[in-house]
C-alpha cells in the first residue's frame, strides 16, 4: 500500500491562480495532481490581463514583470521573442524593458507559461475543472470542493485565488467599468459621469474615447486625487529607513520628508516609493488595528495615487484631458445613482459640504475600483465553518503572510490558502504581480512539505495519468 499522490486544488484561474499552479509545478517535486478550477475559457487574464480592450496598457514596465518567481525578466525575455526580428538584438531587448505593453498581451504570456509549466511536468496529473466552486468543505485535514456543474473534487489542500469574485455588476446603480454598450451610445454621449479617480478611471475614460465619445467626462471622487506618472526613465529603488513608528502620521511625515528629499538630489521620488515596496508587508501588519483603519480612512488615496502609477505617455493624455476642459475634477461623494430616461442621475455631496446637488448625465460609470468579493457562496462557506474568518477591515481574508488562511479561531487552517488581493486586508500590498508571485512561490513551498492526509491510502496502481 502507497499513499495518494498530493490533490491540490486551485480555484480561480485568474493570473493568480495560474500564478499559483506555476508555482505548485514548480516546487511540489513530486507526483501530484494539480485540479484548477475556472469556469471562463481564459486561463490566467481574470480581469486584469483579459479581453475587456486591447489597447490597455500595463502600468508596470515590460522588465518587471515575471510569473515565475526567482525569474525576474521572464516577460521581457518572452515578448523579446515574440517580436524578435533577428536585427538590431540589444536595442530591441533595451527597448521593450521599458516600454509598458499592452494587458492582453502579458495574460498571453502566463497562459503560455502556465501550459508550458504542466508539459513540463508528465509525473503530474492536471485537471481544469470548467466550473464555479460552490462551497469549500473543511473535513478536518481534508477538503471537498462542490461546483455548480460538476462533481466533488476532495483535496488535500485548496489554494482560493477568486480575489474580484464572478460578479461584474456594481453596487451604485452605475455602469461597470467595462460594461459593454453599443458604440454609437458612446459617440453620442454628451456627458459621462466616472465616479473614482484611480486607474479605472483613467481605463473607462481613454476607452470611451477610442470608441467615439467626444463629449464632457466628469470625474468625481471624494478627495480628487489622480493617478501620478511613472518617472521618464524606469528607476532603482530607493530604500529609506523609515523609523519604527506605530503612528500612520509619522510614517507618512517621513516619507514625504524622504520623496522631498531625493528630489532635492536629483533622485526621482517614484525611487522612494519602489523601495519602500519591499517591507510594506511588514509595516502593514506591525501597526495597531485602528492605525490601519486610519490609513484606509485619510491616507489611502494619496497613497494610491502616488503607487499605482501612470506610464508616462498616458499620464500626458490624461492631463490634456483636464487642461482642455474635455474633463473635469469634482471633489465630493456620489450618494445615489438612479437610471434618468436614457441617462443617469447622480447625487453628489460636494466635499466639505453638507447640502447635496443632482447631476444628470448620459452614462454614468462606477470606476472605485475592483474589491474581493468576501460574499460569494465559497468564501461563505468556509466562514460558516469557522475555517476562515474576515480581516479586521472586511477587505478580505485573515491570513498569514504565505497566505494561509487564519480560522474563527485564529490558528491557521491546515493546506488551505488564500492568494493575491484576498489577502489585502492582512497584508495590504499584493495587489500587483511581483508581490502575488513571491507569496504564490512561499504557498507551494508550504505545499511540497506536506504529506497527504492518511486516509487516502490507496494501491499505487490505481493511480496513473
Ligand atoms: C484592471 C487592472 C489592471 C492591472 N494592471 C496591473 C499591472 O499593470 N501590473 C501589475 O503588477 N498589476 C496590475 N493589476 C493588479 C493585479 O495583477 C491583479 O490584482 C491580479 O490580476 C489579480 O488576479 P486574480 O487572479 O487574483 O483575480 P481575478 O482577476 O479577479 O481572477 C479571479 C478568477 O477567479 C475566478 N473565480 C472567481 N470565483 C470563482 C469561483 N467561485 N469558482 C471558480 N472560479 C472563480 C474568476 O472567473 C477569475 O478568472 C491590475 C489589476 C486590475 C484590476
Amino acid at each position: 500500500m502507497r499513499k495518494a499522490p498530493l490533490t491540490v486544488g486551485v480555484v480561480g484561474g485568474g493570473f493568480t491562480g495560474a500564478a499559483a499552479a506555476i508555482a505548485c509545478l514548480a516546487r511540489i517535486d513530486r507526483p501530484f495532481r494539480l485540479v484548477v478550477v475556472e469556469p471562463s475559457a481564459s486561463l490566467g487574464r481574470g480581469v486584469a490581463y483579459g479581453a475587456h480592450h486591447p489597447l490597455h496598457l500595463l502600468n508596470v514596465r515590460t522588465r518587471d514583470l515575471s510569473v515565475r518567481a526567482g525569474q525576474p525578466g521572464d516577460f521581457l525575455n518572452w515578448a523579446f521573442r515574440q517580436l524578435d526580428q533577428g536585427e538590431n538584438h540589444a536595442g530591441l531587448h533595451e527597448g521593450l524593458a521599458h516600454t509598458f505593453l499592452p494587458r492582453q498581451l502579458f495574460g498571453e504570456y502566463v497562459r503560455q507559461r502556465f501550459f508550458e509549466a504542466a508539459e513540463a511536468r508528465p509525473d503530474v496529473e492536471l485537471t481544469i475543472v470548467n466550473a464555479v466552486a460552490t462551497a469549500c468543505i473543511d473535513d478536518g485535514g481534508r477538503f471537498t470542493l462542490r461546483f455548480d456543474r460538476s462533481e466533488p473534487l476532495e483535496a488535500d489542500c485548496v489554494l482560493l485565488a477568486t480575489a474580484y469574485g464572478l460578479s461584474r455588476s456594481t453596487t451604485t446603480g452605475a455602469l461597470a467599468p467595462f460594461e459593454a454598450l453599443p458604440s454609437d451610445r458612446l459617440a453620442s454621449a454628451r456627458s459621462v459621469a466616472l465616479i473614482g479617480s484611480g486607474l479605472t478611471m483613467v481605463d473607462v475614460l481613454l476607452s470611451a474615447r477610442r470608441d467615439g465619445f467626444q463629449g464632457k467626462a466628469i470625474v468625481i471622487s471624494r478627495r480628487g486625487q489622480l493617478p501620478r506618472p511613472h518617472a521618464a526613465k524606469g528607476v532603482v529603488p530607493h530604500e529609506i529607513g523609515l523609523p519604527r513608528s506605530k503612528r500612520v502620521s509619522g510614517l507618512t511625515g517621513s516619507v514625504a520628508i524622504a520623496c522631498a528629499t531625493a528630489e532635492a538630489h536629483g533622485t526621482p521620488w517614484q525611487s522612494v516609493i519602489n523601495g519602500l515596496r519591499s517591507s510594506l508587508q511588514d509595516i502593514w501588519r506591525s501597526l495597531p488595528v485602528e492605525e490601519q483603519s486610519r490609513f484606509l480612512r485619510h491616507v489611502r488615496p494619496l497613497w494610491d495615487a502616488h503607487r499605482h502609477r501612470l506610464p508616462l505617455e498616458v499620464h500626458g493624455r490624461v492631463e490634456a484631458e483636464f487642461a482642455e476642459g474635455r474633463a473635469v475634477l469634482l471633489r465630493g461623494s456620489v450618494t445615489a445613482v438612479e437610471q434618468d430616461g436614457d441617462g443617469f442621475r447622480l447625487t453628489l455631496r460636494p466635499r466639505g459640504s453638507e447640502r447635496v446637488e443632482a447631476l444628470t448625465v448620459d452614462l454614468a460609470f462606477d470606476c472605485t475600483g475592483h474589491r474581493p468579493d468576501l460574499n460569494s457562496p465559497l468564501i461563505q462557506s468556509l466562514v460558516a465553518q469557522g475555517a476562515a474568518r474576515a480581516d479586521a477591515h472586511r477587505l478580505g481574508l485573515a491570513v498569514e503572510p504565505n497566505g494561509q488562511i487564519l480560522s474563527k479561531s485564529g490558528a491557521p487552517t491546515r493546506g488551505l490558502f488564500a492568494l493575491g488581493p484576498l489577502c489585502q486586508g492582512s497584508l495590504w500590498e499584493i495587489t500587483a504581480v511581483p508581490e502575488i508571485v513571491r507569496q504564490c512561490d512561499e504557498a507551494a513551498l508550504s505545499l511540497a512539505k506536506l504529506e497527504p492526509s492518511a486516509e487516502r491510502e490507496m494501491e499505487l496502481s490505481s493511480y496513473g495519468r
